[in-house]
């Protein structure tokens, strides 16, 4: 059985000011919780917040990531962020290929493979995402779009994979409040644990991402392929983050 994973990203949004009182609230919601939360929980904050999420939340059991990182070292790459760097803030966790990246920035899967790459060259988790367009959908060409979107990532192979984590997210579900159903999360996330198995690696936790609140999160975690979420927006309010982390 896979340990659930429930990972906030706060996408660009925050100050020094608000986050505190989030991150005040998520801390305190874990540790003073009635029963013991049997949940991962993370957040990942913009790039300049990294130093304050990194200080609000050493010696908790919260942890932290990035949004984004670059698939290139060092060098002359402005307004890039490397994996080295994000180690200095003892980064766990980074986000790549987020449908955001993708679509608003042209990211390929080859680079979102790259940059899986260069995070787990330091040792950080990449959090891989992956999803079809409401047109994709009415095509029907959903599980053609996951299947080349996770192409370029599952060919660095087992050992690779198997240190990743993979998010689905319905481009149509992100901030509409249109939540995919469990069944049709669960359909995809089937589809994308059997593509996992292929290079060995189908006990890799896959997350779901779009509109998840904690007002439906327990029946998508009650689908047997989905190990946690992803969330945007209810990831903004301590409580209602925390609440989805135990339901
Ligand atoms: P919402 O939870 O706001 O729909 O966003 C989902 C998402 O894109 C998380 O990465």
């Amino acid at each position: 059985t896979r340990q659930r994973l429930v990972i906030g990203n706060w996408k660009m949004n925050g100050s020094l000011a608000a986050n505190e009182v989030l991150l005040k609230g998520i801390r305190e919601g874990v540790e003073n919780a009635t029963a013991p939360v049997n949940c991962t929980i993370a957040v990942c904050p913009s790039f300049p917040y990294l130093g304050q999420v990194s200080q609000a939340l050493a010696d908790s059991p919260v942890s932290w990531g990035a949004q984004d990182v670059s698939l290139q070292e060092s060098g002359a790459f402005t307004g890039e962020v490397s994996a080295t760097m994000l180690n200095d803030f003892n980064c766990t966790w980074v986000l790549v290929g987020h449908s955001e990246r993708r679509a608003l920035h042209g990211e390929t899967s080859e680079q979102v493979a790259l940059k899986a790459q260069a995070a787990l060259a330091h040792n950080i988790t990449p959090v891989v995402c992956v999803g079809e367009t409401l047109q994709d959908r009415e095509q029907e060409k959903t599980l053609a779009v996951i299947q080349a979107q996770l192409a370029p990532v599952l060919a660095l192979g087992e050992q690779a994979v198997n240190k990743m984590v993979i998010a689905y997210e319905p481009v149509w579900a992100i901030g509409t409040g249109l939540t995919a159903s469990p069944e049709q999360a669960q359909e995809v996330h089937a589809y994308i644990r059997a593509q996992l198995n292929t290079v060995g690696a189908g006990n890799v936790q896959v997350l779901y991402g779009g509109s998840v609140k904690a007002a439906n999160a327990a029946s998508l975690f009650a689908m047997s392929d989905i190990d946690g979420a992803l969330v945007g927006g209810a990831a903004l309010v301590a409580e209602e983050f925390l609440n989805i982390a135990t339901a």
